[in-house]
């Protein structure tokens, strides 16, 4: 049968339906973790892409308006 797999790294051996790579080698390896810092940091990369996008918006409007009155 050909649903098992063995590392080669480690002999560990774990069925196919777990995934394709090691799950003892992929938890050991500090991917996973920095993986996880950098959707932390996408997350809050996107709350402030929508902040600034809101702060032009209001600025944007406040110029209009101040360039409505002038004229
Ligand atoms: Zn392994």
């Amino acid at each position: 049968m050909s649903d098992f797999k063995v590392c080669k790294n480690c002999d560990f051996e774990w069925h196919l339906l777990d995934g394709s790579d090691c799950p003892v080698c992929t938890a050991d390896d500090p991917v996973p973790i920095k993986t996880g810092g950098v959707f932390g940091t996408g997350k809050h990369a996107l709350a402030w892409a929508i902040f600034f996008k809101a702060l032009g918006l209001i600025l944007l409007v406040y110029i209009i308006w101040a360039f409505m009155l002038s004229g």
